[in-house]
């Protein structure tokens, strides 16, 4: 099996950031509610912890190593995430409609992305501190930071996913949670200075505001559209004196888009 190139692999030069700034409103930061159970079925035998273990494994077959990354993923409950009728899918190695023409990565995506937001800097726990997350989509990956940092603020544009992941993600009760309906383009200044930063959704570059609210020593880990129209994973650490840039592999995520919808 061959691997995927690790981090970090310097490219030359520092980050050429050009983007135009979008001016939406601000985010609206709702607090995720503690309630009672979310209603969804877990369907027989889905809602196991060998379902997950299985997944575990072949994440670890991918070439995913890291020991937070895979009990965060072996712990969280990826079927209440998914529509009933694919239900049976949620831990297979595919990426799922989430409604509204969006989609849930496949595990070993988010684990991988997961994993390189890890390799910037942690706090004395081990944890990442707080993290924010560009398109909330169902929440499923909300729920796994969620594991990993001390704070997730995440961040959805279609008012429809923003509810529906409030909804899938109460049932989890995670207090570290704050999602917010807004631009993820423009950051959420309010939660900056961030650990990291994940996106998942791509644009053509890196918006300005992820790199001012991003603490020194963190991480930016973003699909990007490479020159020739391919989608990368790019990663972006910052230092005192400049964003160091490394493109990994090829990736397909749903497009960056500017405002709310
Ligand atoms: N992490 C999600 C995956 C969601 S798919 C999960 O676990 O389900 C990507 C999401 O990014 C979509 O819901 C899309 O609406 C959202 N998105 C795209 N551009 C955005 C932007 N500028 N701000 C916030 N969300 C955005």
């Amino acid at each position: 099996m061959s691997r995927r190139p690790g981090f970090p692999v310097r490219l030359e030069g520092s980050a050429a950031c050009t983007p135009a700034v979008t001016h939406t409103p601000a985010p609206v930061q709702v607090q995720v509610q503690v309630g009672s159970g979310s209603g969804r079925p877990g369907g027989i035998g889905l809602d196991s912890q060998a379902v997950r273990a299985r997944m575990v494994q072949r994440l670890a077959a991918h070439g995913i190593a890291d020991a937070q990354v895979m009990a965060a993923m072996g712990a969280v409950e990826r079927h209440r995430f998914v529509d009933t009728a694919l239900v049976n899918q949620a831990y297979e190695e595919t990426s799922l409609p989430i409604g509204l023409g969006q989609t849930i990565s496949k595990p070993n995506v988010v684990g991988r992305m997961i994993e390189l937001l890890l390799g910037g800097a942690k706090g004395p726990d081990g944890r990442l501190g707080r993290v924010l997350e560009i398109g909330t989509g169902c929440g499923y990956q909300a729920a796994v930071l969620s594991r990993v940092a001390t704070e997730v603020y995440s961040i959805e544009r279609l008012r429809g996913l923003h509810e529906r992941a409030r909804g899938n993600l109460r049932h989890f009760r995670l207090p570290n949670v704050h999602l917010l309906f807004g631009d993820g383009m423009a950051g959420y200044a309010k939660g900056a200075p961030y650990a990291g930063i994940i996106a998942a959704a791509g644009g053509e570059a890196v918006p300005p505001a992820w790199i001012e609210q991003l603490a020194v020593g963190g991480r930016i880990v973003a699909p990007m559209l490479m020159p020739g129209g391919r989608q990368a994973l790019l990663v972006m650490e910052k230092t005192a004196r400049e964003m160091k840039q490394t493109v990994l592999e090829p990736v397909h995520f749903v497009p960056l888009k500017s405002g709310i919808a």
